[in-house]
């Protein structure tokens, strides 16, 4: 009877379309809760669900899959939002899947009226991301075996593909190109271009629309599609829960999952379970008024965590007041921010990102990324809602023109709620439905952090080294703040004695839902790399970490000190560093002085600081005029490491190292290059950048 209940819920959500969520979902006076989601299980939904994507096609009646590889959100995003669009614009029935959560054996079983669409990230040095692994070893591994014998095997296979990479790592996109090659090599046909957005340029948005207009013109050939006048559809509805209160224990007021709800979270910590772990101490690391980076003791010593030096750490952030305020005021929601509601999916096939019953107010500021910069696709998407038709044009223009688009919000660092504002001139917005922000609007992102300190002296001790991202903006006499850092420094301003604290006017709900967070806490897990030392100590390393690219090795060199004092022999280790003033944001200076005590000659730190003198040095000159130096440690096998900015310096690294091979070699300059991609291959050259 229950589900009976529910069934005509959901009916009646879909038929009043985005009036659902005006109405008041209270009209269907639902009085049970048959809402349980995937947060209900910390490790995600996957227990006991069919690992058979045909099957799951069949009994949803979907003839269009899009898996998406992702690890920061944004190709799951543009899954989304093509599974939006075929469905809207083509009639296609559209479902996304995340690749982790089926088997591909059966790709070949996909008949040649269905589609599949492929989005793929590729991660650091060319890698799959996390959800991708198993699938791209069984795509583009030797002995990859389908359910049927024919030859070619996925002769009946029509895909489209789309790619995500950043042009300043080696392998550019190479997920996509091998996934593409491999697809290909089995006989599959690809339909248009496989498209290529590049974040390195900037420009991930932008190819990501211009690829995918001219895919959808050969899609609807090719499988002989009608376009459609699209019409929104809400992808979720929204209902009251009149008779639960932000009191209820049943309602998220921003836990993660129901172990964090009940009070009984316990291991294993990961992506999708945090550890709310003690900070033990924090401290700023610089000296001077207007930039701040903080370092950061985060205790793991109550939990099963563990961590081995050269690892990341993810901090799970949350949305400062002002932000949420703004947005819950722009979109009409400020009065209803405590209100209990569900979501639920209207497509049998789509998640509610987050864990209900739950408070807009909740949704808001733990669950979605509310600050960051608009798509202009969601702009075409909201132009329907527009508060009047002046403005639903100018949003119509803002969508539709990408220079337009650039050149009024480029600048600006608008968020969602503040471009709402500045384009409605004032007026609210409170015709979107809310669904339209959960498909939109990313999922809030953990933010990774290089763990700066060594696992052999601080096992259950993590620590960080996080710049606050700040960013003055002309015309706007709030600067950009960036989201995870100053929720961070916010914390530190607490634990270190300011019971009120307010970072450049921002405040945060730093004791989290129900205080779950009180007495200086921040939800964490970690993330295993392989920036790692080499196993033998006595082998040299060199590292190049300007900035706040030194965090890693921090942890390498306090972990070579540590060795040196047991009495092992550690080889040479010399640290590029390089910063603008020595008296300002020299990093750790102290701590290497400290180290030297243990490593004496074996450790050198080499700097350079770009405002002390009129001319500018760099990480880079410092590492030329030590050519001599690291041709003789190069051939003596030493590891060469690089942390820190990817798009200009440790291209620029590459480059001088390459010449310098060459020099010390007598080869030419190209040669020089193929040896530094060898070392990559190899590990020699290890890179942790971002
Ligand atoms: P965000 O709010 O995420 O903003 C980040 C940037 O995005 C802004 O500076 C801006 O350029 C852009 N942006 C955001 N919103 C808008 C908008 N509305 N309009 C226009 N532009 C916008 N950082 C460290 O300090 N130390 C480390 O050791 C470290 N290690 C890392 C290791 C890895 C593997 C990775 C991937 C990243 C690492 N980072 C590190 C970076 C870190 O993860 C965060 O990206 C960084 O701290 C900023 O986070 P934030 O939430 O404060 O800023």
């Amino acid at each position: 009877a229950e589900l009976d209940t529910l069934d005509i819920v959901v009916l009646g959500v879909i038929l009043l379309g985005t009036f659902a969520y005006f109405t008041k979902g209270s009209l269907w006076g639902v009085t049970k809760d048959p809402y349980a989601n995937a947060f209900a299980n910390a490790n995600g939904a996957k227990a006991g669900q069919s690992r058979n994507f045909l099957e799951k096609m069949e009994e949803s009646g979907k003839n269009c899959i899009i898996f998406y590889g992702s690890q920061t959100g944004t190709a799951e995003d543009y899954a989304s939002r093509l599974a939006k669009e075929g469905k809207s614009r083509f009639g296609l029935e559209t479902m996304t899947a995340d690749l982790e959560e089926y088997d591909y054996e059966n790709l070949d079983a996909l008949p040649s009226d269905k589609i599949a669409m492929f989005v793929l990230a590729t991660y650091g040095e060319g890698e799959p991301t996390d959800n991708a692994v198993e699938f791209y070893e069984f795509i583009t591994g030797q002995d990859a075996s389908f359910s049927k014998s024919d030859d070619p095997p996925l002769a009946n296979l029509r895909y489209v593909a789309f790619g995500l990479g950043n042009n300043t790592y080696e392998h550019y996109n190479s997920m996509v190109r091998n996934v593409d090659k491999a697809l290909q090599k089995f006989g599959a046909q690809r339909i248009g271009e496989a498209g290529e957005g590049d974040d390195g340029a900037g420009t991930m948005e932008e190819d990501f629309l211009a690829w995918k207009d001219p895919m959808w013109a050969a899609l609807a050939e090719k499988m002989g599609l009608e376009e459609r006048e699209a019409v929104y559809e809400p992808t979720f509805g929204i209902i009251d829960r009149d008779h639960l209160t932000p009191e209820s224990p049943e309602v998220y007021l921003g836990e993660p999952n129901k172990m964090h709800l009940e009070g009984t979270a316990k291991g294993p910590f990961n992506s999708h379970n945090p550890y709310i772990a003690p900070i033990a101490e924090s401290r700023e690391l610089f000296s001077v008024k207007d930039r701040n980076c903080i370092h950061m003791e985060i205790d793991i010593s109550a939990s099963n965590l563990s961590y081995q030096t050269g690892d990341h750490v993810a901090i799970w952030p949350t949305n400062s007041g002002d932000e949420v305020d703004r947005f819950l005021d722009i979109v009409g929601l400020t009065e209803k921010r405590s209100k209990v509601i569900t979501v639920k999916a209207l497509e049998p096939t789509a998640k509610v990102p987050f864990p209900v019953p739950t408070t807009f107010d909740a949704i808001v500021r733990y669950h979605l990324e509310i600050c960051a910069p608009i798509s202009r696709q969601m702009v075409s998407t909201l132009a329907a809602f527009a508060p009047n038709d002046e403005v639903k044009a100018e949003m119509i223009r803002l969508g539709g023109d990408k220079d337009y688009f650039q050149q009024k919000t480029g600048p600006h660092y608008h968020n969602i709620a503040r471009f709402l504002k500045a384009v409605g001139k004032g007026s609210k917005w409170p015709g979107i439905p809310f669904s339209a922000f959960i498909e939109s609007l990313n999922k809030l992102q953990p933010r990774y952090y290089s763990i700066s300190s060594s696992s052999l002296v601080q096992p259950k001790k993590i620590s960080i080294t996080a710049v606050i991202e700040s960013q003055d903006i002309p015309g706007r006499d709030d600067p950009f703040r960036g989201v995870a850092t100053n929720y961070l420094l916010a914390l530190k301003q607490k634990q270190n004695g300011d019971p009120n604290p307010s970072p450049f006017g921002k405040t945060y709900a730093l004791n989290g839902p129900r205080n779950k967070f009180d007495g200086i806490h921040v939800p964490v897990h970690v993330r295993h790399s392989n920036f790692k030392l080499p196993s033998d100590p006595a082998k040299p390393i060199i590292m190049v970490g300007p900035g706040t690219g030194v965090a890693p090795f921090r942890g390498f060199i306090q972990g070579r000190a540590k060795q040196a004092q047991d009495g092992a022999s550690v080889g040479p280790t010399i640290l590029f560093f390089g910063c603008r003033k020595r008296t300002e944001d020299f990093l750790y200076e102290s701590d290497w002085e400290e180290y030297k005590k243990a490593l004496g000659d074996n450790l050198e730190i080499v700097t350079a600081f770009s405002r002390d003198s009129s001319k500018k040095v760099y990480v880079q000159h410092r590492l030329r005029e030590r050519s001599k130096d690291i041709g003789e440690l190069l051939s003596k096998k030493a590891n060469f490491y690089v942390c820190g900015d990817a798009a200009h310096m440790a291209r620029e690294v590459n480059t001088v190292l390459a010449q310098i091979i060459a020099e010390s070699r007598g080869v030419s300059e190209s040669k020089g290059e193929e040896i530094v991609k060898n070392m990559r291959a190899t590990n020699q050259y290890q890179e942790d950048v971002w």
